[in-house]
């Protein structure tokens, strides 16, 4: 099962660090987790790869491993298999022709640590009145033991001789129309810039570990589903340090059965008897503040849209805005009646008070609606 690290790649031992390069991102491109999910000979390959790479790029490994073999880089990358390909991936991929399909970035803007994101759901009540969340992410953070430069116990780290701490090796190219100048990523320190004399052991001389980070960020009141916050920092921490990415927390709405967001608005449909209609009464309503009680004025009608002030969410944008809640009246009309309720209701009938006279001057449902949400 011990395959050879050369043919792992498909090379040969004389292949230069290009070579490798090259047969690396071939192979990674081709087998890469993300194209072939559950995929499970394609994920061995693209480690055995990614061991392969680790080993024959980095030039004090491939010494040891071409005169002692694997007996001569163990506690390498085995050790640390989990993850060791995810880190190293951006920079294999800038500047070729399929950075952008991994979203790499240029190093040259780049050391930055990579965003990360993460979903939540608020209910009405957070999203009324803001809430305070704890999240538990994994993400990289600098390495205790060497302070995040890489090197054993934080020593300091020499500037790259090939590059000049650039992290670029500029290559002069004759073409027929004049001297060309390109650009390459730094083969010998991944576009760093700098040069460890002895990795962290930690670390491996990554200067950050995957670790379990508890996150506390506050949301602020009046949300909308859709929206996102970020949190700055709480990304990942670049390769040998640098400006750490941000935490970009992504916002949905959980609908509440009984209380309807509608913009800063509130809508309750509450439903009375006929009886309380007509007579008027006291009764408790839910708002996202907690029940209030509401007066229903005697003689309400179906349709009404009464207004409990202030009872609404802020609106995010606008500072002191607030919305109140909207509630529809709705009377319920009994759907099973005894003898003597009908009896009674019969009795009803013919009185002149119960015959519908609605007035032509109040605005019709419609329209009330209307001018609360203009309101
Ligand atoms: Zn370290
Ligand atoms: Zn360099």
């Amino acid at each position: 099962m011990e395959r050879d690290y050369y043919e792992i790649l498909g090379i040969g031992r004389g292949a230069a660090a290009d070579e490798i390069k090259k047969a690396y991102r071939k192979i990674a491109m081709k087998h890469h987790p993300d194209k072939n999910p559950g995929s499970k000979a394609s994920e061995d390959k693209f480690k055995a790869a990614a061991e392969a790479y680790s080993v024959l790029s980095d030039p004090e490994k491939k010494a040891r491993y071409d005169q002692f073999g694997k007996a001569g880089v163990k506690g390498g990358p085995q050790q640390h298999e989990g993850n060791f390909y995810e880190e190293d991936f951006s920079d294999l991929f800038e500047n070729s022709p399929f950075g952008s399909f991994f979203g790499g970035e240029s190093r040259r803007q780049a050391n930055h640590g990579e965003d990360l994101h993460i979903n939540i759901i608020l209910n009405i009540r957070e999203i009324a009145e803001g809430v305070q969340k704890k999240v538990k992410i994994k993400r990289y953070t600098s390495c205790d033991a060497c302070g995040g430069n890489g090197s054993e116990n934080g020593i300091a780290v020499d500037q790259c001789e090939p590059c000049k701490g650039s992290g670029f090796i500029r290559n002069m190219t004759r073409t027929m129309l004049g001297n060309m100048m390109t650009e390459s990523t730094c083969s010998s320190c991944a576009g760093v810039g700098k040069h460890i004399k002895k990795k962290c052991e930690d670390c491996h001389g990554k200067g950050r570990k995957l670790k379990e980070d508890l996150i506390t960020f506050q949301v602020p009141a009046g949300v909308v589903g859709g929206m996102h916050l970020t949190v700055h920092g709480k990304g990942n921490v670049p390769l040998r340090g640098g400006v750490s990415g941000n935490l970009i927390v992504h916002v949905a709405e959980e609908q509440d059965d009984l209380l309807k967001r509608e913009g800063t608005n509130i809508c309750y449909n509450l439903h009375i008897s006929f009886v309380d209609a007509a007579l008027g009464c006291e009764i408790e309503v839910p708002t996202i503040y907690g029940a209030v009680r509401l007066k229903i004025p005697a003689g309400t009608n179906s349709g009404k849209v009464l207004k409990i002030k202030g009872k609404g969410v802020v609106d995010v944008n606008r500072f002191g805005v607030k919305g109140d809640q909207l509630v529809f009246v709705q009377i319920w009309t009994p759907q099973e009646l005894t003898k003597e309720e009908k009896e009674l209701l019969l009795s009803l009938k013919n009185s002149p008070n119960f015959a519908p006279k609605p007035n032509k001057h109040e605005p019709s449902f419609f329209e009330r609606i209307k001018s609360f949400f203009q309101g």
